[in-house]
Protein backbone atom coordinates (compact mmCIF):
# COMPACT_ATOMS: atom_id res chain seq x y z
CA UNK A 1 0.00 0.00 0.00
CA UNK A 2 1.30 3.32 -1.27
CA UNK A 3 -0.11 6.66 0.63
CA UNK A 4 0.82 9.76 0.69
CA UNK A 5 -0.37 13.53 0.22
CA UNK A 6 -2.50 15.05 -2.76
CA UNK A 7 0.45 15.91 -5.35
CA UNK A 8 3.29 13.85 -3.88
CA UNK A 9 3.05 11.80 -7.55
CA UNK A 10 1.46 8.50 -5.98
CA UNK A 11 0.21 7.69 -9.52
CA UNK A 12 3.51 8.40 -11.66
CA UNK A 13 5.32 6.10 -9.02
CA UNK A 14 3.26 2.82 -9.34
CA UNK A 15 3.55 2.79 -12.65
CA UNK A 16 6.91 3.24 -12.42
CA UNK A 17 7.30 0.59 -9.57
CA UNK A 18 5.08 -1.58 -11.63
CA UNK A 19 7.27 -1.90 -14.41
CA UNK A 20 10.09 -2.70 -12.45
CA UNK A 21 8.97 -5.26 -10.10
CA UNK A 22 9.22 -8.95 -11.90
CA UNK A 23 5.80 -10.74 -10.92
CA UNK A 24 2.16 -9.11 -11.43
CA UNK A 25 1.24 -6.58 -8.87
CA UNK A 26 -2.64 -5.72 -9.74
CA UNK A 27 -3.61 -2.33 -9.29
CA UNK A 28 -6.72 -1.87 -7.33
CA UNK A 29 -9.79 -0.16 -8.51
CA UNK A 30 -11.10 2.12 -6.01
CA UNK A 31 -14.86 3.17 -5.92
CA UNK A 32 -15.23 6.99 -5.57
CA UNK A 33 -18.15 9.77 -5.90
CA UNK A 34 -15.86 12.15 -7.40
CA UNK A 35 -16.70 13.08 -11.02
CA UNK A 36 -14.57 11.42 -13.71
CA UNK A 37 -11.79 13.73 -15.59
CA UNK A 38 -11.36 13.88 -18.87
CA UNK A 39 -9.38 10.67 -20.36
CA UNK A 40 -10.19 8.71 -16.86
CA UNK A 41 -12.32 5.36 -17.53
CA UNK A 42 -15.39 3.94 -15.23
CA UNK A 43 -14.00 0.51 -13.66
CA UNK A 44 -10.30 0.87 -15.38
CA UNK A 45 -9.34 4.28 -13.39
CA UNK A 46 -12.23 4.20 -10.76
CA UNK A 47 -15.50 2.91 -10.50
CA UNK A 48 -17.58 6.24 -10.40
CA UNK A 49 -20.47 6.09 -8.12
CA UNK A 50 -23.22 8.02 -6.96
CA UNK A 51 -23.11 8.89 -2.83
CA UNK A 52 -26.20 6.94 -2.69
CA UNK A 53 -24.19 3.62 -4.21
CA UNK A 54 -21.28 4.47 -1.73
CA UNK A 55 -23.49 4.53 1.20
CA UNK A 56 -24.41 1.72 0.39
CA UNK A 57 -21.22 -0.30 -0.07
CA UNK A 58 -20.41 0.93 3.34
CA UNK A 59 -23.60 -0.48 4.74
CA UNK A 60 -23.17 -3.99 2.94
CA UNK A 61 -19.39 -4.23 5.06
CA UNK A 62 -18.32 -3.68 0.88
CA UNK A 63 -15.21 -1.41 1.51
CA UNK A 64 -12.14 -2.39 3.17
CA UNK A 65 -11.66 0.83 3.94
CA UNK A 66 -12.80 4.17 2.85
CA UNK A 67 -12.48 8.38 3.53
CA UNK A 68 -13.58 11.31 2.42
CA UNK A 69 -11.04 13.17 0.53
CA UNK A 70 -11.60 16.98 0.07
CA UNK A 71 -15.18 16.77 -0.61
CA UNK A 72 -15.35 13.38 -2.42
CA UNK A 73 -15.77 9.80 -0.89
CA UNK A 74 -13.20 7.17 -2.15
CA UNK A 75 -12.84 4.03 -0.82
CA UNK A 76 -11.56 0.20 -1.71
CA UNK A 77 -13.77 -2.60 -2.43
CA UNK A 78 -12.98 -5.41 -0.69
CA UNK A 79 -13.84 -8.25 -3.02
CA UNK A 80 -11.67 -6.61 -5.55
CA UNK A 81 -8.66 -7.15 -3.59
CA UNK A 82 -9.56 -10.82 -2.27
CA UNK A 83 -10.33 -12.21 -5.96
CA UNK A 84 -6.95 -10.47 -6.99
CA UNK A 85 -4.59 -11.53 -3.82
CA UNK A 86 -5.50 -15.20 -4.24
CA UNK A 87 -3.76 -14.81 -7.43
CA UNK A 88 -0.98 -12.74 -6.46
CA UNK A 89 -0.30 -9.21 -5.19
CA UNK A 90 -2.56 -6.19 -4.80
CA UNK A 91 -0.86 -2.65 -4.71
CA UNK A 92 -3.18 0.11 -2.96
CA UNK A 93 -2.77 3.77 -3.80
CA UNK A 94 -4.95 5.79 -1.42
CA UNK A 95 -4.84 8.51 0.99
CA UNK A 96 -3.12 8.32 5.10
CA UNK A 97 -6.31 7.92 6.51
CA UNK A 98 -7.61 4.89 4.41
CA UNK A 99 -4.30 3.69 5.24
CA UNK A 100 -4.90 4.22 8.80
CA UNK A 101 -7.18 1.63 8.55
CA UNK A 102 -5.54 -1.05 6.14
CA UNK A 103 -2.83 -0.85 9.16
CA UNK A 104 -5.96 -2.32 11.73
CA UNK A 105 -7.68 -4.44 9.04
CA UNK A 106 -4.34 -6.21 7.20
CA UNK A 107 -1.93 -7.36 9.40
CA UNK A 108 0.19 -8.17 6.81
CA UNK A 109 -0.42 -5.34 4.15
CA UNK A 110 3.40 -3.34 3.86
CA UNK A 111 3.02 0.30 4.33
CA UNK A 112 4.71 2.89 2.87
CA UNK A 113 4.76 5.95 2.99
CA UNK A 114 5.56 8.64 0.06
CA UNK A 115 6.71 12.08 1.27
CA UNK A 116 7.37 14.98 -0.97
CA UNK A 117 10.83 16.17 -0.41
CA UNK A 118 9.39 19.10 1.09
CA UNK A 119 6.19 21.00 1.65
CA UNK A 120 7.57 23.93 -0.52
CA UNK A 121 8.23 21.80 -3.10
CA UNK A 122 4.62 20.12 -3.02
CA UNK A 123 3.56 23.46 -3.17
CA UNK A 124 5.15 23.41 -6.05
CA UNK A 125 3.91 20.36 -7.89
CA UNK A 126 0.12 21.14 -7.01
CA UNK A 127 0.61 25.02 -8.68
CA UNK A 128 2.71 23.03 -11.81
CA UNK A 129 -0.59 20.80 -12.37
CA UNK A 130 -2.57 24.11 -13.29
CA UNK A 131 -5.57 22.95 -12.25
CA UNK A 132 -6.28 24.35 -8.78
CA UNK A 133 -7.10 27.50 -7.55
CA UNK A 134 -4.76 28.91 -4.82
CA UNK A 135 -7.41 28.21 -2.19
CA UNK A 136 -7.83 24.64 -2.80
CA UNK A 137 -3.79 24.45 -3.55
CA UNK A 138 -3.53 26.27 0.45
CA UNK A 139 -6.23 23.74 1.85
CA UNK A 140 -4.41 20.69 0.40
CA UNK A 141 -0.79 21.59 1.80
CA UNK A 142 -2.85 21.87 5.12
CA UNK A 143 -3.96 18.69 4.93
CA UNK A 144 -0.18 17.17 3.40
CA UNK A 145 1.12 18.84 6.57
CA UNK A 146 -1.17 17.23 9.13
CA UNK A 147 -0.73 13.80 7.71
CA UNK A 148 2.72 14.47 7.55
CA UNK A 149 3.05 15.11 11.22
CA UNK A 150 0.64 12.13 12.57
CA UNK A 151 2.50 9.38 10.14
CA UNK A 152 5.15 7.81 12.05
CA UNK A 153 3.75 4.15 11.83
CA UNK A 154 4.13 3.18 8.37
CA UNK A 155 6.70 0.08 7.40
CA UNK A 156 8.51 2.52 5.45
CA UNK A 157 8.93 6.00 4.06
CA UNK A 158 10.31 7.14 0.70
CA UNK A 159 10.78 10.18 -0.16
CA UNK A 160 9.73 11.46 -3.68
CA UNK A 161 12.50 13.73 -4.56
CA UNK A 162 13.75 11.49 -7.77
CA UNK A 163 11.31 9.49 -9.78
CA UNK A 164 13.97 6.72 -10.63
CA UNK A 165 15.31 6.25 -7.32
CA UNK A 166 12.19 6.59 -5.26
CA UNK A 167 10.26 4.03 -8.02
CA UNK A 168 14.11 1.49 -7.42
CA UNK A 169 13.64 1.80 -3.23
CA UNK A 170 9.72 0.66 -3.69
CA UNK A 171 10.24 -2.09 -6.20
CA UNK A 172 12.92 -3.22 -3.57
CA UNK A 173 10.86 -2.88 -0.31
CA UNK A 174 8.09 -5.32 -2.34
CA UNK A 175 10.97 -7.69 -3.52
CA UNK A 176 11.79 -7.81 0.20
CA UNK A 177 8.24 -8.34 1.31
CA UNK A 178 7.08 -11.02 -1.20
CA UNK A 179 10.37 -12.89 -0.09
CA UNK A 180 9.01 -12.71 3.53
CA UNK A 181 5.64 -12.74 3.92
CA UNK A 182 4.13 -16.29 3.72
CA UNK A 183 1.10 -16.91 0.91
CA UNK A 184 3.06 -14.71 -1.24
CA UNK A 185 3.68 -15.18 -5.01
CA UNK A 186 6.65 -17.39 -5.73
CA UNK A 187 9.60 -15.36 -7.32
CA UNK A 188 9.99 -16.11 -10.96
CA UNK A 189 13.01 -18.67 -11.20
CA UNK A 190 14.35 -18.09 -14.49
CA UNK A 191 15.10 -21.29 -16.37
CA UNK A 192 17.80 -20.87 -19.00
CA UNK A 193 16.45 -23.86 -20.91
CA UNK A 194 13.83 -21.86 -22.12
P1 LIG B 1 -7.85 11.77 -7.06
O1 LIG B 1 -9.21 12.35 -6.96
O2 LIG B 1 -6.80 12.80 -7.36
O3 LIG B 1 -7.80 10.60 -8.02
O4 LIG B 1 -7.50 11.17 -5.62
C1 LIG B 1 -7.56 11.98 -4.50
C2 LIG B 1 -6.95 11.25 -3.31
O5 LIG B 1 -7.76 10.12 -2.95
C3 LIG B 1 -5.54 10.71 -3.59
O6 LIG B 1 -4.73 11.02 -2.46
C4 LIG B 1 -5.78 9.23 -3.69
O7 LIG B 1 -4.63 8.48 -3.30
C5 LIG B 1 -6.92 9.02 -2.73
N1 LIG B 1 -7.64 7.77 -2.98
C6 LIG B 1 -7.89 7.17 -4.17
N2 LIG B 1 -8.55 6.01 -3.99
C7 LIG B 1 -8.70 5.86 -2.66
C8 LIG B 1 -9.30 4.84 -1.85
O8 LIG B 1 -9.82 3.83 -2.31
N3 LIG B 1 -9.28 5.05 -0.52
C9 LIG B 1 -8.72 6.14 0.06
N4 LIG B 1 -8.73 6.22 1.38
N5 LIG B 1 -8.15 7.12 -0.67
C10 LIG B 1 -8.14 6.98 -2.01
Amino acid sequence: MIAGPSGVGKGTLVRAVRARVPDELVLSVSATTRRPREGEVDGRDYRFVDRDAFAGMIADGDLLEWAEVFDNLYGTPSSFVEEHLAAGDVILEIDVQGAAQIRDRAPDAVLILLRPPSLDELARRLRSRGTESEDRIARRLGEAERELAQASWFDHEVVNDDLERAASQVAAIIEESRARLPGSVPQRTEDPSE
